[in-house]
């Protein structure tokens, strides 16, 4: 299809891209929306997932290190055994003495150690319940992300269509203008709020409000070449009407 010269066609193409991106504003937020809602979601999903592979990965240490402090425990309780035996062989009462403050040193050390093993043990299961309420938790947020996932699929696939469809009908107006301006209208209409054709408003932009110079007011009426507000860059036209003998008249 052949790209159209006229600065009144090329505007008029331009105000029918603008009507069309217009009737497809919506839906696209919708989807957007919903898009990055879900996106969201498995992003929150996968990191605590992570953090409870973590805590898990913490929870093995720690049981190693209670294997390890149960098992020294275990070295100190048959130390004493030991002891007690030599103590019943023992004759001279210096190698009594002896033999006793050797029981004691282990016994105090059993003490130690014993508090150290509970403690650790206390610990551990508090962290393993930690982790088990953790993990219903992701299970729970699992569920809801695939029910939102469920959920949103045919309303996606409804609006998927809607673009489609308008996007059939967008293609056949963008190949009437050169692409450079299609990107530049795209441009504005990114960078302002999804306006980027405007009515002159007395004399002031319909998209900012600014005052237009009165040059570019005059060019705007007569119509001739493509005029964009010199403040938000929109493109700028001016809003005819037809009078009772049919003739388009400035409004
Ligand atoms: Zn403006």
């Amino acid at each position: 299809m052949a790209v159209v010269t006229d600065p009144r066609q090329i505007l008029d193409t331009l105000r029918k891209l603008q009507a069309i991106d217009d009737e497809i504003k919506d839906v696209r937020e919708s989807r957007d929306g919903m898009v990055s809602n879900l996106t969201r979601l498995t992003a929150v999903l996968e990191q605590r997932d992570e953090q409870l592979g973590e805590m898990r990965g913490k929870l093995s240490e720690a049981e190693t290190w209670y294997a390890k402090k149960a098992s020294d425990l275990e070295i100190e309780r048959e130390k004493l055994q030991k002891a007690k035996t030599k103590m019943s062989a023992v004759s001279r009462s210096r190698e009594y003495v002896a033999v006793n403050r050797e029981l004691d040193n282990i016994r105090k050390n059993i003490g130690h150690r014993e508090d150290e093993v509970e403690r650790l043990n206390t610990a551990i299961e508090e962290f393993r319940s930690t982790i088990e309420s953790e993990n219903e938790k992701v299970k729970d947020l699992r569920a809801m992300a695939e029910a939102e996932d469920a959920n949103s699929r045919d309303a996606l696939a409804e609006m998927d269509g809607k673009i489609e469809a308008v996007n059939v009908r967008r293609a056949k107006i963008t190949d009437k203008l050169e692409n450079r301006l299609v990107r530049r209208y795209e441009k504005i209409f990114k960078a302002r709020d999804g306006v980027a054709v405007v009515a002159m408003l007395d004399s002031s932009c319909g998209g900012c409000n600014m005052n237009a110079p009165p040059r570019l007011i005059e060019a705007i009426m007569r119509g001739s070449s493509l005029i964009q507000c010199p403040y938000c860059n929109r493109f700028m036209f001016q809003e005819t009407a037809h009078n009772a003998d049919g003739e388009a008249v400035a409004v």
